[in-house]
């Protein structure tokens, strides 16, 4: 390790890639409560090996008791879980071809707008080239004259505003969509060769919880529009191989519900039954 390393290692001993994005599986399932699991590092008693665990925030004031999980086991595992949040390619480039698509219609319907508001603008310069004719005749009424040269004023205005509303560029659109397809495209591939920095903001990017029991990933939960897109992904699957509207939007509404942290009882609001401290009355 050079230098860099070093300090590298010494930082982590406060902190963790994954310290923010894995939480503990056992508070999950058993009591519908989200903790936090918390990194610790110690050192051998001769001062020459490191173990690093993490652990249940609830064990400290023993409202878990779920087991210390392996450091190198939970990273291993989170890497892993990365395999499970791929979207085939054939869903990224059908999802890609509909929003080249539906952009191109887009621009197609500003153009024809601004076309029309263009064309709008150059009625109004004839109408007041008119009225300026109109009013060097000293005969006719220049109040009413002055009162619609005010009218094309107020309209050129308008049709103006409207004008600068009008945007033909929708690439930053698409930039935000492709990002999001980039990173469920082959992201096991992406998280392990990543630095520990890159595997955090992955992390943060994708994940608004992991969960983490025995070592293993029992669970996540996805942010949006991420976990929408692993959902369309498995009903569109499930429509090209020949299931039923109904089967499909199923297959949707349960890839929704995977992703959504993992499947519970709802915890009773108070006083469940041994899980509370208080004596029964
Ligand atoms: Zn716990």
């Amino acid at each position: 390790m050079d230098e860099r390393g070093y300090a590298r290692e010494r930082r982590k001993r406060h902190d963790h890639y994954l310290k923010g994005t894995i939480w503990c599986g056992q508070c999950r399932l058993e009591q519908h409560v989200n903790r936090r699991m918390i990194f610790m590092r110690t050192t051998g008693r001769h001062g020459n090996a490191n173990y690093g665990y993490f652990f249940c925030r609830g064990v400290q004031d023993h409202a878990c008791d779920a087991p210390y999980s392996s450091i190198d086991r939970v990273e291993d595992a989170v890497a892993e879980h990365y395999k499970t949040i791929r979207l085939s390619p054939a869903f990224v480039t059908a999802v890609r071809n509909h929003i080249e698509s539906a952009l191109n219609d887009q621009v197609a319907a500003q153009q024809l707008l601004r076309k029309n508001l263009e064309d709008q603008l150059a009625q109004l310069t004839v109408k007041e080239d008119n009225l300026l004719d109109l009013a060097a005749d000293s005969s006719l009424p220049q109040e009413r004259i002055r009162q619609r040269l005010r009218d094309i004023a107020r309209d050129r205005q308008r049709v103006t505003e409207q004008l600068s509303e009008v945007h033909c560029d929708l690439s930053s659109g698409r930039a935000f969509l492709d990002v999001h397809l980039d990173l469920l495209e082959n992201p096991y591939e992406l998280y392990l060769h990543a630095s520990e920095a890159t595997r955090r903001k992955l992390n943060q990017a994708i994940f608004a919880h992991v969960y983490v029991a025995h070592d293993e990933v029992i669970g996540d939960d996805i942010r949006s529009p991420l976990r929408e897109l692993l959902a369309a992904e498995r009903g569109w699957e499930a429509l090209t191989a020949g299931a039923t509207p109904e089967a499909a939007r199923a297959a949707t509404q349960a890839a929704t519900a995977r992703h959504s942290g993992p499947e519970t009882p709802k915890a009773a609001p108070e006083g469940r039954p041994g899980r509370t401290n208080k004596p029964l009355a």
